[in-house]
């Protein structure tokens, strides 16, 4: 079905908010746009979004912030989310999309979870013949890019 990716962005922002705030972090929206129709799952992509988010929101410190950037790309949505947390090593950063991979086992432990977000998250986009591609310095921060077509009839 189409939905507009703005208000889903925004959506997805609130859900988190309490977890944020709990860590007194501040969540920003960048967008130069109103609304954005686009065809997509609606729950299957609020869930990549609210995933990316919660890994930001933890593995970042208290205090800091993170920004949700969303934009039109030629026929596609182009949604960023940028943290100043702790960053991945660049020797995990090509198995993160790995089913259970997580990067500092302690830490991880200590944060909870199961490894699953971003093989999920992966799959979804994937569905949605879109990509998704994570940059990353250690103790700098994570930047994580979503490019899903906006025209995808057929899914
Ligand atoms: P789950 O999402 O299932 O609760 P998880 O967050 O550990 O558990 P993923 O979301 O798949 O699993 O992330 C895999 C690993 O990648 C994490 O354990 C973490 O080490 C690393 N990671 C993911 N996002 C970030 C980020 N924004 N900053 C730093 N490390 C990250
Ligand atoms: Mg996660």
């Amino acid at each position: 079905e189409y939905h507009d990716y703005v208000n889903m962005v925004k959506y997805s922002i609130k859900k988190v908010e309490v977890t944020a705030k709990n860590k007194n972090q501040t969540i920003n929206l960048v967008t130069d746009l109103d609304n954005l129709v686009g065809y997509f799952d609606y729950d299957r992509i609020e869930q990549v979004a609210l995933n990316i988010l919660s890994n930001a929101i933890k593995y970042s410190p208290n205090g800091s912030i993170i920004n949700t950037f969303l934009t039109k790309i030629d026929e596609n949505v182009s949604m960023t989310i940028q943290d100043n947390g702790f960053g991945i090593p660049e020797k995990d950063i090509n198995r993160i999309f790995e089913r259970f991979y997580r990067v500092d086992k302690a830490r991880s432990r200590e944060l909870g979870g199961t490894g699953l977000g971003l093989s999920i998250a992966k799959e979804i986009v994937e569905a949605h013949l879109g990509k998704i591609k994570i940059t990353s310095k250690l103790e700098k921060g994570t930047t994580v890019n979503l490019l899903l077509p906006l025209d995808l009839e057929e899914y």
